[in-house]
């Protein structure tokens, strides 16, 4: 008897396809503890999904002008921005970006933040367009969680999506930033901490006036969007200020616990090897610096068990993080048969993972791309929940009046924008989640450039609400 359990392909991706589907009721179940959730954080500091008040009490409606600098540190490289607000809900913006290197993103904050302020400077000179005697107002794009104290506060909680300068949390970030740009004579101030699914929705709102929910979904994901202030009971604020404030969310950290998140053990595997084990595993389901490594560790798995490539790997396929989420949005846009020599799927295989040309079948091919579908589909569905969840939460799953105008949803990323059929799964989970109807008045539109624009909003937003007295 063999010591591997002979078992065919099909058996083998049955089993994959089982444990990776998410019926209606794990969808449901998804979303009740998705709001379970957003009640506790609304209510407790600290929560894994942190529910994070931002301090951004309004969202813009298009009408705003002026000219803003932004900064956008992501989760994989660093632009700087100038930004000129047309009032039509239009702009124009001038950017450069600039390489993070992996030691920057591991070594001593201060390296980072002096890197960034290098970045303004060097921006400013080549492409800055006020007199040198104007304060520039620059909004700080910050994709990471952040507790935040004020529209330009907040301490950093910990690193997700490969960052890890580890004397960075717990510091307050615009400190940080402001001090690296001070020691250098830069005559800009940082006066907005804008979170990328914040300047997403903010974006979105200028663009189209009005919108509720921001969502990236790109090598994180996350979402913000626009909170009933009586709700956000953790502040204990006083009646008489704002009525709204925009929430980052985090929803990451949505069932760290793992109550209902059906994780696999191949998820488990990328947890396991990832910076921060146990944390921000719904991220680890969904966002596209994960996603090719789960369909990596279920590739490697059918190796093994000798039903893909004759049973044989090759060095990349055995190389953490090799098998770019990117490589799947080709596999899944391949719509050549199987057997065709030059099918996009066989490319990747042969040319880029390097695997022997002979251990390729055409039911390889086949099988990678079954398992890309598999990953890439969990991934929609579990992006359809969050969506549907904020929507639900904040009673907008509905239409409310006959003038409805839809729920409106800003967001950016590579994978909506760059993943084949995405948005397509996304909406065919939102329906079972919504109703057919729930479904067609989710109006979902790219916040291009919300990490960009968005951040000078954030930056208008603050200035509006130092003007009026509300911080
Ligand atoms: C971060 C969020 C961010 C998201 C998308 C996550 O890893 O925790 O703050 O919004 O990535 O960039
Ligand atoms: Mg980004």
């Amino acid at each position: 008897m063999p010591a591997v359990p002979s078992i065919t392909i099909q058996e083998a991706l049955t089993d994959i396809e089982q444990q990776f589907w998410l019926d209606e009721q794990a969808l449901k179940d998804i979303s009740r503890r998705f709001q379970e959730l957003f009640h506790y954080g609304l209510a407790n500091h600290g929560a894994e999904m942190a529910m994070i008040p931002t301090f951004v009490t309004g969202v813009p409606d298009g009408t705003e002008t002026g000219t803003y600098l932004a900064l956008d540190l992501g989760g994989t490289n660093l632009r700087v921005c100038e930004i000129n607000l047309d009032g039509k809900g239009g702009f124009t913006m001038k950017q450069e970006k600039y390489k993070v290197s992996d030691a920057l993103k591991r070594g001593p904050a201060k390296d980072l933040f002096d890197y960034m302020a290098r970045s303004v400077d060097t921006f400013l000179t080549d492409y800055g367009t006020s007199s040198s005697d104007d304060e520039l107002l620059m909004g700080f794009t910050f994709s990471f969680p952040v507790e935040q104290t004020a529209i330009d506060k907040g301490t950093l909680i910990h690193w997700t999506k490969g960052f890890d300068c580890p004397d960075a949390p717990g510091k307050d970030v615009v400190k940080l930033l402001q001090d690296a740009l001070d020691r250098k004579h830069i005559k800009v101030r940082v006066n907005a901490l804008v979170n990328d699914t914040v300047g997403a929705l903010l974006a979105r709102g200028y663009q189209t006036s009005g919108a509720l929910l921001g969502a990236i979904f790109g090598t994180g994901t996350n979402g913000a969007y626009l909170e009933d202030i009586t709700k956000v009971k953790k502040l204990n604020l006083p009646s008489g200020g704002p009525s709204h404030m925009v929430i980052n969310t985090e929803w990451g950290g949505m069932d760290d616990e793992r109550k209902v998140l059906p994780v696999t053990i191949f998820d488990n595997y990328v947890d396991r090897k990832s910076i921060r084990q146990r944390n921000h595993v719904f991220e680890k389901m969904i966002s596209g610096m994960y996603l090719g490594e789960v369909a990596r560790a279920v590739l490697t798995h059918l190796m093994d068990h000798l039903v893909l490539f004759k049973g044989f790997s090759s060095e990349l396929f055995n190389t953490m993080y090799a098998f770019d989420t990117a490589y799947m949005s080709a596999i899944e846009a391949d719509e050549e048969p199987a057997s065709s020599p030059n099918c996009a799927t066989r490319k990747v295989l042969i040319e880029t993972m390097k695997v022997p040309a002979e251990h390729v079948s055409d039911e390889d091919v086949e099988t990678v791309r079954k398992v890309c579908r598999i990953v890439g589909t969990r991934a929609a569905r579990l992006s359809a929940v969050a969506v549907a969840a904020v929507l639900d939460h904040t009673g907008n799953a509905q239409s409310k009046s006959t003038d409805d105008q839809g729920a409106n949803v800003g967001v950016d990323g590579s994978v909506i924008e760059f993943y084949p059929h995405f948005e397509e799964r996304l909406r065919e989970a939102l329906r079972i989640l919504l109703g057919e109807q729930g479904e067609k008045r989710v109006k979902i539109g790219l916040a291009k450039d919300g990490s960009g624009v968005g951040a000078a909003l954030g930056a208008l937003q603050a200035f509006k609400q130092e003007q009026s007295g509300h911080r």
